[in-house]
């Protein structure tokens, strides 16, 4: 097993091209990924391989997953510089629509949202343009389209727009900083109950660390340890690397797009080193 892990912002809009659209990238990766004749399968299927409690056959296969839980994963939005943005969501539908659902039976997309309504409130009107793009009214039908999972990207990103300190007295900006296990169960165990209670009767079982911040903390002793407060089963982070049998379960490897790749033909390579 050799799976390269792909991570979208669907918040990244600041043209309508390639270099510098998600959405405009997602929907071409998704025909590239078909043309080559690789297969998008769930993240899940893929922590279970890692986890050795599935076997499945993960050949020349591609995950797909985003992160910050704006609405725009979900929702067509009319950006207030580019115009309407085709959601994730309807990127996926787009292409079940141009090449049958034979095309990518398992097509899935895995998306990171953070849990806390007032960190999301805050960002969308400090980081966005507080048209209400951070809601959480939409994660309960994602999950349930069977296209898209809701998973915990922590309860408020430790976002440096937040009134400081966080919880603990944690200084904002960093996610470094959750080092202790107070901090630890505020920002996972807590967006894992409430994102299961938006979601129930599914849960979230992967979490994502914010900024990439692979704190030691979390990797060595939280997440390994207290896996009855938070529920996860495995955590990524940005490896640029394909995952394996043998990838730290805490600390799987991503590709993010717009930073490990910006264009179609760097995709490609990734795609075709990895299978
Ligand atoms: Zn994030």
């Amino acid at each position: 097993m050799r799976v390269p892990v792909l991570a979208y912002h669907a918040i990244n809009i600041s043209g309508n091209d390639y270099a510098s659209n998600d959405h405009v990238a997602f929907a071409a990766d998704l025909r590239l990924i078909d043309d080559l004749g690789l297969r998008i399968v769930p993240l899940q299927w893929v922590v279970d391989q890692v986890n050795g409690i599935a076997d499945r056959d993960l050949s020349r296969c591609v995950a797909l997953t985003c992160d910050d839980g704006s609405a725009f994963d979900y929702f067509d939005l009319d950006h207030p510089t580019h115009g309407m943005q085709r959601s994730l969501y309807h990127g996926m539908l787009d292409f079940i629509a141009e090449r049958g659902a034979d095309a990518q039976p398992d097509l899935h997309l895995t998306a990171f949202v953070i849990a806390s309504p007032q960190a999301r409130q805050q960002i969308d009107v400090s980081c966005l343009v507080g048209r209400g793009w951070m809601g959480d009214d939409w994660w309960r039908q994602a999950a349930e389209s069977g296209l898209i999972a809701i998973e915990n990207h922590s309860w408020d990103h430790n976002h440096p727009c937040l009134p400081s300190p966080g919880i603990d007295g944690m200084p904002r900006g960093s996610f470094l900083d959750v080092d202790n296990h107070t901090r630890a169960d505020a920002e996972i165990a807590a967006a894992t109950r409430f994102i299961n209670e938006r979601i129930a009767p599914q849960q979230t079982r992967i979490f994502c660390y914010p900024f990439s911040h692979v704190a030691d903390y979390l990797r060595a002793e939280y997440l390994p340890n207290f896996a009855v407060a938070h529920g996860m089963q495995a955590a990524m982070g940005d490896g640029a690397t394909p995952v394996t049998r043998s990838s730290d379960r805490w600390n799987l490897p991503r590709y993010i797009c717009g930073w490990h790749w910006k264009s179609t033909e760097a995709l490609r390579e990734i795609l075709q080193a990895s299978s």
